[in-house]
């Protein structure tokens, strides 16, 4: 079998020539499909219809997905803009091809063959999936609406990515200048040091604290001084509202009134009384009532527990700060001093003991006794940023997939920590294209000589994102749309990258992953054992807040009519906000997931998938934790399988038996 290695060429890829290529790409690919339905004619097969039609996908996303990463990790005005513009267009497109009647006609015929009988079962599934795609396109609707349809997602995806944007923008233009370094007491000299370089690449001398994931959760977690945290806090909190430092400069309010309404018609434009229906429609979830009484039943369970924590850091807050009562932008600074008190362990104690290139090598290892790959780096074609590193994997000599890695937080790039594909598996007769990922983090790079160190939870981060990125590398599938995380129910897909997450808390591969930067020391057991004591420390808050995301974002979605999203997330708070957040809270507003991600009705996803992924490594804990059959069986049944059979199937294939809560709540120390 022949195989294509052709990574894409990023420093080639030219704004200006964006939109001509992509919309090049379209016509010639809306003339192809042209030619092949004229020559399916009365008798669509395989071969003559979805064949060739994977091949036309495929062209388009190996073009897209580098221009899509570029604009989400290195961002310039010009790139932007050509991407807004060209997801317009791709929009227009897959509306277009989802409501082509021919094409739905023909891949029904398909379905209704003698042939499909004989067909395997991830062919039926690529059938089965392709004939709902048309139904979800409104392929279905009168000539009218169908135009209204394609009106509606059009502008959806603009105004998706004008949200994100808009949260960019408001992250990038805040900066607090300090003069005097006494103001930062308590920030760790990690910190510091960041603060410092902030500044010099702003131009003026002292600190510079922002917005950006390491420098925000650093003054949130260290710094003593009160009234500095609080209006960092602010400012992170009203980012892209009307409130704020930066108060309708980039305002998501009218932003996510549109985005509500505009999914809302899409949903009653396809017969679902809301648009979490319609979401729940690709699911593991069988329904909006199964999550929400999912959820109800996780909030009673973890209810308990949060009052407790929440208790335990005021009595911390009144005896060693004389709060009377605690603020959000004191939670998490009092909850790293209890913990450093409770446990003699902080984040920061950690961090030397995670430098990134020692814990890549013992990911890389673990990834080695779990499932048999080698992972080396190797030079990339080109890189977008100096950062920027490059992976292959290895089965037996052989390689089956490649990665980016690009791990560190800088200006012009979107936030947080994500996988996404590059290239996708498949197998197109004797010739093998293999799959490439992008796996980007947001950590504090080296700064004064030190490596780049890691703390703890953003070890944890790497490994999450790793396992999506297993998922989509180590997949067995020959056909585009099932292969890697395609055509996963959404709520399952976090189970491959959470159950990751494990080997971050247990002794032997703790070993393997850390080692202190200079003397090369793996961290000590007594280090060890009050790191893992210290796990569940504050749990119960913690699931709170996520289930006040997963609330919130089922009620906004299940509304069927137009609602005040102030109002929503203010009456979700009462059950699930112990500490009220002050009245200038505005996090919906730079809540991204599910305003401009693919979360929408589906942030549940994580705490349902999470119930998968304990008990999927409950299965690794009855045996071991390097099993190799265990290991073995979580490869065949779960990262191979990809999206060609149903998610509870695939769970049912592994485990043998249905998914149980109790090893969430166990690993959770929710009981
Ligand atoms: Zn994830």
């Amino acid at each position: 079998m022949s195989k294509n290695t052709d990574l894409p060429r990023h420093l080639e890829i030219n704004p200006s020539e964006i939109e001509a290529t992509i919309s090049r790409l379209i016509a010639s690919n809306t003339k192809e499909i042209e030619s092949i339905l004229e020559a399916v004619g009365e008798e669509p097969t395989w071969n003559n219809l979805v064949a060739p039609l994977e091949e036309l996908d495929d062209r388009i996303s190996k073009v897209w997905s580098p221009i899509a990463h570029l604009n989400a990790v290195a961002s310039t005005p010009e790139l932007r803009k050509a991407h807004d513009a060209s997801i317009t267009k791709l929009s227009e497109y897959s509306t277009e091809i989802g409501q082509l009647q021919p094409l739905y006609s023909a891949y029904l015929k398909i379905s209704q063959s003698s042939a499909y009988a004989e067909f395997s079962i991830d062919q039926r599934k690529v059938i089965k999936d392709a004939i709902k795609d048309f139904e979800l396109s409104g392929v279905a609707l009168p000539l009218d609406q169908k135009k209204r349809f394609g009106e509606v997602s059009r502008r959806l995806s603009e105004i998706t990515s004008l949200f994100s944007n808009n949260v960019l923008d408001a992250t990038d233009d805040w900066v607090k200048e300090i003069a005097d370094v006494s103001e930062l007491e308590g920030l760790p000299d990690v910190n510091i040091a960041l603060a410092a370089e902030a500044a010099k690449s702003r131009g003026f001398d002292g600190y510079a604290l922002t917005l950006e994931a390491p420098s925000y959760l650093g003054v949130m977690d260290h710094v003593e001084n009160r009234s500095l945290r609080k209006e960092v806090h602010e400012a992170y909190v009203t980012r892209a509202s009307d409130v704020g430092p930066t108060a309708g400069q980039y305002d998501n309010t009218h932003v996510i009134d549109e985005i509500l309404s505009l999914r809302r018609e899409l949903a009653s434009l396809l017969g679902f009384s809301n648009y979490a229906e319609l979401s729940i429609e690709r699911k593991m979830a069988r329904s909006t009532d199964e999550v929400l009484s999912f959820l109800k039943s996780l909030l009673d369970q973890s209810l308990p527990k949060a009052q407790k924590d929440l208790q335990e850091l005021q009595d911390f807050g009144s005896k060693y700060y004389s709060l009377e009562s605690i603020s959000a932008w004191d939670i998490r600074f009092l909850s790293e001093r209890l913990r450093t008190q409770k446990y003699s362990v902080s984040q920061e104690e950690l961090r030397p003991y995670f430098p990134l290139e020692k814990v890549l090598a013992g990911m890389f290892q673990v990834a080695e006794s779990l499932y048999g790959v080698q992972i080396s780096s190797s030079e990339p074609l080109d890189k977008w940023h100096e950062d920027v590193r490059f992976y292959e994997v290895r089965n037996q000599g052989v390689l089956v997939a490649q990665f980016y890695l690009d791990p560190f937080s800088r200006q012009a790039k979107r936030s947080g920590a994500w996988m996404a594909d590059c290239v996708v598996r498949r197998e197109i007769g004797n010739f093998l294209q293999l799959p490439v990922a992008y796996l980007t983090c947001n950590f504090a790079g080296q700064v004064e000589g030190k490596p780049a160190l890691l703390t703890h939870n953003e070890v944890v981060t790497l490994f999450h994102e790793f396992g999506h990125g297993l998922h989509h590398m180590l997949t067995s599938q020959r056909f585009a749309s099932i292969s890697g995380i395609n055509g996963v129910a959404w709520d399952a897909v976090e189970l491959p990258s959470q159950i990751m997450e494990n080997w971050c808390w247990k002794r032997e591969s703790m070993r393997m992953i850390s080692g202190h930067w200079e003397t090369g020391e793996p961290i000590p057991d007594a280090l060890l054992d009050k790191v893992v004591l210290a796990k569940n420390f504050q749990s119960g808050l913690a699931v709170l807040r996520q289930l006040e995301f997963g609330f919130f974002d089922m009620a906004v979605h299940s509304s069927p009519g137009s609602i005040d999203i102030f109002k929503v997330i203010e009456e979700v708070r009462k059950s699930t906000a112990l500490v009220p957040p002050p009245d200038y809270d505005r996090f919906p507003w730079a809540f991204g997931h599910v305003f401009s991600g693919g979360y929408a009705a589906g942030y549940y996803s994580y705490l349902w998938a999470e119930v998968l992924s304990a008990d999927a490594f409950s299965a690794f804990e009855e045996v071991g934790i390097f099993d190799r059959e265990t290991g073995n069986r979580f490869l065949t049944e779960v990262l191979a399988v990809g999206g060609s059979v149903d998610a509870l199937e695939m769970f049912k294939a592994f485990r043998g038996r249905e998914p149980r809560i109790d090893a969430l709540l166990r690993h959770s120390g929710l009981k």
